[in-house]
This record gives structure tokens, sequence and C-alpha cells, in this order.
């Protein structure tokens, strides 16, 4: 039986990447080497960083003000690298709090500095995305999550923001047009649309950087990624790899404007059959839904595990949802086929056939 793969991250990645990912650990474009094996110095992985920096440019048409690194640590990692870099003991950072991921963004930066949390919908478990904030002018930074990935709401809108905007795009990074300029810096673990897990893409100005007082160490200093090129330290050259290979299958694809109304489309059968469904519930007000992580709950929770056996049994994998939300999850990432999507609705069709009252 096919197997589609709804996990949140690492997630699902288009055929052909892990194709073309497998080849290259055993031979590397016919060099005699693995891709594996070859150093991060060598020509040919040079090659790769510089084909994946110029792939982010071409799909975001962002100009030579923004630098393209590939580090490590993951996004948590960026939770403290931001303000280790940025906000000075005595200055204050701004936040919105939407989910778990920017509850962890704001836990780091408070280590460092001040942090004004403008707005929070942790009254409501996170099922809405607060609005009617202001952004102070004289914060150093606006940092704000994109897309909740355990919640499973997104920023439907991008907010124009007086000071710099940082965003976590970790998991909706290229899943829909933006325009790339109003963010000073995007970050994103590249476990969900990028690649695999082991990199995490930064795009930055560098004019957010050398103002802090405190010395930062050099491998937490952004600086230090520029200046190298992303190879100040040996990177996982795999995962960077990876994220070259997915690159290119999105521009592949028509780059990211047809990928929108794929996702667009793909997630609106999913949310009807939610809603149109008698066993179950949309938990995310209707507006601020997103389109990666399409959270639901069930009317009888005592059909719960049933239901989530069923599906797997029929070939939907990883559709449990976060235990701090509980119900189901599915996650339906750039590469996730319609015919995935598909599935999963009549998998949710036939169990109600066999539980509806
Ligand atoms: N931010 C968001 C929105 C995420 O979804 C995740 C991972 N699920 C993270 C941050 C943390 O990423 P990592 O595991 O790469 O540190």
């Amino acid at each position: 039986m096919k197997k589609f793969n709804f996990y949140s991250g690492p997630a699902i990645l288009p055929p052909t990447v892990f194709e073309q990912a497998a080849k290259a650990v055993l031979e590397l474009d016919n060099i005699g080497l693995s891709l594996i094996e070859i150093s991060h110095r060598s020509k040919e992985f040079t090659a790769i960083v510089e084909e994946a920096q110029q792939l982010v440019r071409e799909l975001t048409g962002l100009g030579d003000d923004y630098k393209i690194l590939f580090m490590q640590g993951g996004a948590t990692m960026q939770f403290c690298t931001i303000p280790y870099n940025m906000l000075d003991t005595n200055e204050t950072a701004a936040y919105i709090e939407m989910g778990s991921w920017s509850k962890k963004a704001i836990k780091e930066a408070k280590l460092f500095g001040n942090v004004n949390v403008l707005a929070s919908s942790a009254d409501k478990n996170f099922s809405y995305i607060p609005k009617g904030y202001s952004i102070p002018a004289d914060a150093k930074y606006f940092h704000i999550t994109t897309n909740e990935t355990i919640h499973g709401n997104q920023l439907q809108t991008i907010p124009d923001s007086p000071v710099p905007l940082i965003a976590d795009m970790s998991s909706d990074i290229f899943s829909r047009v933006l325009d790339w300029n109003k963010f000073d810096m995007i970050y994103a673990g590249a476990q969900k649309n990028l690649g695999t897990s082991g990199a995490t893409l930064v795009i930055m100005k560098e004019s957010l950087l050398g103002k802090v007082k405190r010395p930062v160490p050099t491998m937490l200093d952004y600086r230090s990624h520029i200046k190298d090129n992303s190879l100040h330290n040996t990177p996982s050259t795999f995962a960077i790899y990876v994220c070259m290979l997915t690159l290119r299958w999105l521009r592949d694809q028509g780059g990211i404007a047809p990928m929108e109304k794929r996702n667009r489309a793909k997630a609106g059968l999913l949310y009807a059959e939610i809603e149109r469904n008698t066993l179950f519930e949309a938990n995310v007000a209707a507006e601020d839904r997103s389109m990666m992580n399409v959270t639901w709950i069930m009317h009888d929770k005592s059909l719960e595990e049933s239901f989530g056996q069923f599906a797997k049994d029929n070939g939907c994998i990883g559709i449990k949802g976060h235990r701090s939300v509980g119900g189901f999850r599915a996650s339906i990432y750039n590469a996730m086929p319609d015919e995935g999507v598909a599935k999963l609705v009549s998998v949710m069709q036939e169990f109600e056939s066999k539980h509806a009252q």
C-alpha cells in the first residue's frame, strides 16, 4: 500500500530528492567519491553551497544586501543567537506569542534583554492569532512566527513593522508568495519545506549586526558565518545538499507562485472535509488556519484512537496531534502530492460512514 507521510518534521520530500540524495551518497556526480566523504572546502561542495544560495535568491528575488547562510543547531539555536547578536541587556525587543514556537523564542530572548510581548493567544491555547497590537518604534526588532507548526495557525498577512522584522519561517518557508523585502531576517529549520534536518537557512541583512556591546562567541556570531560563506566550521554537508536538491525541485515546479496555488487547493480540500464531516471539528479560528499544518479534533474523543489506527492502516502516517493540543494534525508541506490529501479525505469519509450515528 502506498503510504503518505503527514509528519510535521522531518517530513515528506519530493521523490526525486530522495533518489538524487541517495545516489549522491554512493557517488556524487561521477567524481568517484561520495557526497559525504568529500571536504566541505572542496570545489564540488563549495559549488553546492553556492548553488543553494543562488536558488534562494532566485526564488525570493532578494538582492545582495541580504546574506544567505546555512547554519546548525536548528531553528531553536536561532532563538538565542538572534538576541545574543542583536539585543543588549538594557534594550527591548518585541515578540508576538501565537504558539509553542514563539513561546520558546520569547523565553530565550529574555535571557539577553527586555522582551515586550505585544500580544498573545495563550488564553485559548493558541487557537487564534492575536491582533490589534502596535509595534513600538523603539524596539530593537520585532519577531514573528509565520506559521505555528504545533497549533496550526498561520499569519495571513505579514505586518508592516517600523523596526527590523525577524521571522521564524521554519514550517512555511517557500509555501506562498511573500514580499520578501519586508523582512530583515528570516530563518527556518530545513526539515519541513527545505530538506532534511541538520541545516538551518538564515537570510539576513548584515546591517543588523555589530551593534551589541557584549562579546559574541565566534561560532554564534553571524558575522563569522557571513565572512566564511557558511563554511566557518564543518557544516552538515549532506543536509545542505538535500536543501539544494529541494530548492532545485521547487524552481523546476515553477517556483513559489504555483506552489502556493497547489498548497491553497490542498488545504482547502482538507478543511472543507473537516467542516463537512460530522465526526470532526476544526480547532483554529477560520481566518487564521494554516495551509501547512492542518489541525482538528473529534467530537467524540473515544473514537480518536480508532480513527488514528484506521488512518494508519490505510496509509496515512503521522497524523496524531501534538500532545499539547491533542486531536489530529496533517502536515501538508510543498512536497505532499494532491493524492495524499485526497487519500486522507477519503479515509475520513470512510470512517464517518462506519461510525456516524
Ligand atoms: N520553529 C518552528 C515554527 C518549528 O516548527 C520548529 C520545529 N518543529 C522549530 C522552530 C524548531 O526547529 P528545530 O527543531 O530545527 O530547532
